[in-house]
């Protein structure tokens, strides 16, 4: 199937490692011009090269996108240097532990800060020009907002505020027949979910136990799985999905659980 995506310029924020890097990739490989936005400029050159190594298109913009000014700043120059924007994907975030017991109200507003503002700012700032091409919108949530994790305050309040925002923007922006949806990962081993799962005892046991609760296959979801569903629903074949919530969790998050 071809998804029609030669050429369409889309903003991955967070897209230079993990499942924005896998997303990155992938849109590359279906020649696409991913845009991927971080503060780590080594890592974002160093993707940038290896994509156009293999002449595939792709462009690093550094930025921090919890910055005053940044997220305006970053689609002006998206806009300067490719002309037009296509689709958005949120996709930046940090599980940083703010919870009830271990954090403190400033730290939770600090939190809450960090993992949402920037999905408002950078789809504000992206708008004008997602209406000219009827562009799209993917917010990447997580189960967090589902399920819970215990511990993470902030981070879950943001997850949560993310599936709200999708369902309030699919619905102002139908006129303009810009479409908003939302993927929310469960266990996907990234640099992020391996700094979460260092912090146990023994990270080994704690991925065992958790992969023998995943229904399909008792394994995690790769980076790769979630960027293929990424570009579905990003692509003009999802023509007539929007406000969706998608759960690529092999079962984790809605089976049954005596089948593991
Ligand atoms: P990751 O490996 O830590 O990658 C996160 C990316 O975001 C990095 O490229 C990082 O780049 C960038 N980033 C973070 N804060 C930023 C900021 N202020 N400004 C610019 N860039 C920033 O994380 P991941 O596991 O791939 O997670 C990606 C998304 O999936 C997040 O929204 C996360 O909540 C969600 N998720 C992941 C899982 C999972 O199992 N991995 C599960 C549920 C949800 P720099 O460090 O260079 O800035």
């Amino acid at each position: 199937m071809d998804l029609n995506l030669q050429d369409k310029v889309i903003i991955v924020t967070g897209g230079t490692r993990g499942i924005g890097g896998a997303i990155s990739r992938s849109l590359s490989l279906e020649g696409a011009i991913p845009v991927f936005v971080g503060r780590n400029k080594e890592g974002g050159e160093v993707l940038e090269r290896e994509l156009n190594s293999k002449n595939q298109k792709g462009i690093y913009i550094e930025g921090d996108l919890n910055k005053e000014g940044e997220c305006r700043g970053i689609v002006e120059e998206v806009i300067n240097k490719l002309g037009k924007i296509d689709a958005l994907v949120n996709n930046a975030g940090v599980n940083d532990n703010v919870g009830l017991e271990s954090g403190t109200p400033e730290e939770f507003k600090i939190s809450l800060f960090n993992n949402v503002n920037h999905y408002y700012e950078m789809t504000h700032y992206c708008l004008p020009f997602l209406k000219t091409t009827k562009g799209n919108i993917l917010n990447i949530s997580s189960k967090v907002a589902l399920s819970g994790q215990g511990g993470t305050s902030g981070y879950a309040a943001a997850k949560g505020a993310q599936l709200a925002l999708t369902r309030e923007w699919a619905a102002e922006l139908l006129s303009y027949g810009i479409r908003v949806n939302a993927i929310l990962p469960a266990e996907v081993m990234t640099p992020l979910y391996k700094s979460w799962l260092d912090s146990f005892e023994d990270p080994a046991e704690k991925r065992k136990k958790i992969e023998t609760k995943i229904p399909l296959g008792n394994r995690m979801t790769t980076d790769m799985e979630i960027a293929a569903t990424a570009l579905f629903i990003i692509s003009s074949r999802s023509s007539h999905t929007t406000g969706q919530f998608i759960i690529p969790d092999g079962g984790y998050i809605h089976l049954d659980r005596s089948l593991t």
